[in-house]
């Protein structure tokens, strides 16, 4: 029987492994539940995985690499907007988008 690392109670049943980082590869053993807190809250945050390993892990199809290109999407419109419009900042860019 092997204890979960995050929570530190006795794994029942099979228990999961998780990565803490995918290069170099190292698991830890967890239960279910703290598995789910590990990827979906900031419970646990020495555990998690940065972003970056988990992109270069999943390849260029992962949900992960999506949400960021979206973003750089939006940063590269908003600095096009600046430049068109000869604003002098991100908040004078907000502004102006508030206002039409
Ligand atoms: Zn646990």
């Amino acid at each position: 029987m092997s204890s979960c690392v995050a929570c530190g109670a006795e794994i029942q049943g099979k228990g999961m492994k998780h990565h803490v980082s995918y290069f170099p590869e190292r698991m830890v053993q967890v239960d279910k539940r703290c598995h789910r807190l590990i990827h979906q809250t900031d419970d646990f945050p020495e555990l998690r995985p940065t972003a970056y390993d988990s992109l270069k892990f999943y390849g260029p199809l992962s949900g992960m690499e999506k949400t960021i290109k979206v973003e750089v999407e939006t940063w590269k419109t908003l600095a096009q907007i600046k430049l068109d419009k000869g604003l002098d900042s991100f908040d004078a860019v907000i502004a102006w988008l508030l206002k039409k």
